[in-house]
């Protein structure tokens, strides 16, 4: 699993915080954090970390991958933006 951090301008991007799932084998994965970052959001908070499980299918079986998200939020009244950590 590589490391990578993304920025993300809210204002600019739908709202809206889907990762791919790394795993090749895994059908209709996923990690949708769309709820739990626009949740964090709207309560200004600074900084926040979640863990999202993936929601789609590896071999027949539910995949159980995880990813854990750290997320740093910078507010600013023009241009809300947040970096994410992922
Ligand atoms: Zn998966």
């Amino acid at each position: 699993m590589g490391r990578h951090t993304r920025h993300i301008v809210v204002e600019r991007a739908p709202a809206l915080f889907i990762i791919p799932c790394g795993d090749h084998n895994c059908v209709d994965g996923g990690y949708d954090m769309t709820h739990a970052v626009l949740r964090k959001l709207s309560d200004s908070a600074a900084s926040f970390e979640g863990e999202v499980e993936c929601r789609g299918w590896a071999n027949g079986s539910p995949c159980t991958r995880r990813l854990h998200l750290v997320a740093h939020a910078v507010y600013s009244p023009s241009a809300p933006r947040s970096d994410h950590e992922v």
